[in-house]
Formats: structure tokens, C-alpha cells, sequence
């Protein structure tokens, strides 16, 4: 394969006032670390922390220019390791890329091979980076709570943040899975899009969130995946029935946390943690395999979107704000 001097990239830059500035420019093929596989990536996605790193939150991204992106799938272009050779089909998600890594919203990325996975079977490159970093957390999440024994016949499941990315996968896959799911979101319009997705029951922000102050609520869910945290993740550990389980892996909300003891030692409540960033290599090759075979969801309606890198500043902004709903895809060759 011959390689180019330069590629595009969406390219962060911090001004002398700690503004951070957006462009997409072409970037030396050389200034991406010496590493052991080069990468040509098709697609990324864009995930809540690619809007943290490219706004300067100095806890997801330390130096700039930087190129955000902590999704990437592609061709290996470059190998120095035998695992991977000239065109493998192959994606990465987490780790440092595009943390301090130059990431996926370019066309090249050079990483050691331990981050590298082969395509699942089954799964397009596009729609690996319909799941991506998202939907393997999805993943992540529900194979946690099946783990701990969360099964279709122990009640109903509670996704919160639900119309977002880890949200809308979490709610397809639980779904899939049999799972009954209730959706809970601050989005009013979007109850036909968490139906079409599968959950049974669509609550709306406030119902998810009880100000009376109480230690402990009737007790109505079996499962939660939380991917806002703050009150709403108090008032679902309130709210979770005797023995179930909780698993908390965003912070779209809030990252505090003030609940009693009483729903832990009155109800034998169970607080899970999903961190996908270090998860181990086996963790990813089974929540992938998930993702691609049982759990595999219908990716060409309108969960998934798709934008160029010139069209990604505005997506960014939305973000942010929380008005995203499913998930973006960024194809790099448009
Ligand atoms: P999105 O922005 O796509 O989704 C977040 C959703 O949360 C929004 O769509 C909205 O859903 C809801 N939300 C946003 N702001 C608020 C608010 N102020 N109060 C209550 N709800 C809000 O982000 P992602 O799905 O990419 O990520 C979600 C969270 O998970 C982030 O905190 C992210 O950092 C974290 N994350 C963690 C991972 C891990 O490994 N632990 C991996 C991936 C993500 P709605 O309108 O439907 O309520």
C-alpha cells in the first residue's frame, strides 16, 4: 500500500486565551506516534468524551493540537507485529486513543497492537462504529448485570439517559436480549424512538427523579444501566427492588452521588461500575461477539446517523447540550 505525506484530520487547537478552535486540515503522516500498526480508518463515531477533548477538558486531553476520536475502524495499512498484516479489517475503541492518542476523526492513526481488534464477523466496518465506543459500553453493561444474575424473568430493567449513545444501544440489546426495559429520558418527542427500539414503558426525566427527599422509594426495578448519575442515579438505587442491581457508567448528569445507606442494607442493593476504557481483552471479544450475533440490532434506521468531518462542529455543540439522540457515524472518505 502506498502510503500518503498528509491526511485529513478534524484538528484541535488551543489559542494563547485557552480557546479551543476547530479546523479540518491535512496533517503530517509522521507526526502520528511511532507505533506498531498504522491505520487507515473508514469511520469513527462520536461519543460524549470526543466533545470533552475537544473543548479542552484537560482530563480527557492534556496537549494540543490534538485530533479527538476514541473510536476508530479501518484497513491495517502498516504492521510491525505479526498479529495484524496489510488490509485486516480491524477497530479500536478506548484506551488512549484520541485521548492522547491521535484519534479516529482522521484518517490515519498509528497505535501499538494490543489495542487492536479484528472486525468482528457479521459486523461491517460501519457498523462496528454504529456500536462503537457506546455500544461496547452497552455491552459491557449488560453483560455486568447478567453476570451478577440479572435475568428476563427477574423484572423490569431501567435505562436512564436513554435516548443517548450508550442509552438507545442499551435499550436495543436489553430488548433484544428479552429483557422488559423502561426508558427513561428528558427527550418528550422522542417516546416512538425508544419504542421502536423495544422498551415497553418510555418515563420521562422528572418521573426518573424524586426531590421528596425520602431514603428509600417503592421499590420498582430488577436492573438499571445509568448513564447520567446525580440524583437520578440516587433516585434508581432508591428505587431498585430487594437483592437487584444497579451499573453506573456515565456521568451525563452529575458525578455526585448523595444517597443513604438504607437501600444497601435494607434491600441488599447492588452498585456496579462499567469502565470501558481498560476493559480486559477478553471482556471485548465476548461484548463485541454479543454486539454482532444475539444481541445484533437493526443499524440502518434512524438510531444510527452519518456526517462528514466537515460536518462535525455543529454535532459536537449538540452533544454537549445532551440534545443527541442515537448515534453518529463519521465517514472519513466523504
Ligand atoms: P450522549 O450525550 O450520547 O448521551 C447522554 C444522554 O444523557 C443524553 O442524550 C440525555 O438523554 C441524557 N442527559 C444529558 N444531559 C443530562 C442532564 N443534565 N441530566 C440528565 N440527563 C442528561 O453521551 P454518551 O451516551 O456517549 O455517554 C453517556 C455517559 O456515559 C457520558 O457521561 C460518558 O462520559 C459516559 N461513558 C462512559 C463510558 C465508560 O466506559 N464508563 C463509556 C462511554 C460513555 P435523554 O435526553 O434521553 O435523557
Amino acid at each position: 500500500m502506498s502510503l500518503p505525506e498528509n491526511f485529513k484530520a478534524f484538528v484541535v487547537t488551543e489559542t494563547p486565551a485557552r480557546q479551543f478552535v476547530w479546523e479540518v486540515k491535512q496533517k503530517p503522516l509522521h507526526e502520528l506516534a511511532a507505533d506498531e500498526v498504522l491505520i487507515e480508518v473508514k469511520y469513527s463515531s462520536l461519543n460524549y468524551k470526543d466533545a470533552l477533548s475537544a473543548t479542552g477538558n484537560k482530563g480527557v486531553t492534556r496537549n494540543y493540537p490534538h485530533t479527538p476520536g476514541i473510536d476508530a475502524a479501518g484497513l491495517v495499512a502498516e504492521s510491525s507485529n505479526l498479529a495484524f498484516e496489510e488490509g485486516d479489517e480491524v477497530i479500536v475503541t478506548g484506551f488512549d486513543l484520541g485521548m492522547n492518542t491521535s484519534g479516529g476523526f482522521g484518517q490515519y492513526i498509528r497505535v501499538p497492537a494490543s489495542w487492536v481488534l479484528r472486525l468482528p464477523g457479521n459486523l461491517t466496518l460501519r457498523e462496528s462504529m454504529a456500536y462503537g465506543t457506546a455500544g461496547f459500553t452497552a455491552a459491557l453493561c449488560l453483560l455486568k448485570l447478567q453476570a451478577y444474575g440479572l435475568t428476563k424473568e427477574s423484572g423490569e430493567v431501567l435505562v436512564t439517559g436513554a435516548t443517548g449513545g450508550v442509552g438507545s444501544i442499551a435499550v436495543g440489546i436489553l430488548a433484544k436480549a428479552g429483557f422488559h426495559v423502561v426508558a427513561a429520558t428528558g427527550k418528550s418527542d422522542k417516546k416512538d424512538f425508544l419504542t421502536g427500539l423495544g422498551a415497553a414503558q418510555v418515563i420521562s426525566r422528572d418521573e426518573a427523579n424524586d426531590g421528596s427527599g425520602r431514603p428509600i422509594l417503592k421499590g420498582r426495578w430488577a436492573g438499571v444501566v445509568d448513564t447520567v448519575g446525580g440524583p437520578i442515579l440516587a433516585t434508581a438505587i432508591k428505587s431498585t427492588k430487594y437483592g437487584g442491581w444497579l451499573v453506573c457508567c456515565g456521568n451525563a448528569m452529575s458525578s455526585d452521588l448523595a444517597v443513604s445507606l438504607f437501600p444497601f442494607i435494607l434491600r441488599g442493593v447492588n452498585l456496579l461500575g462499567v469502565n470501558s476504557v481498560d476493559a480486559p481483552r477478553q471482556d471485548r471479544l465476548l461484548a463485541w461477539q454479543k454486539l454482532a450475533q444475539d444481541w445484533k440490532l437493526d443499524l440502518s434506521g434512524d438510531l444510527v446517523s452519518e456526517c462528514a468531518l466537515e460536518e462535525l462542529s455543529p454535532k459536537i455543540d449538540q452533544i454537549l447540550k445532551g440534545a443527541i439522540w442515537g448515534r453518529i457515524v463519521i465517514n472519513l472518505n466523504r
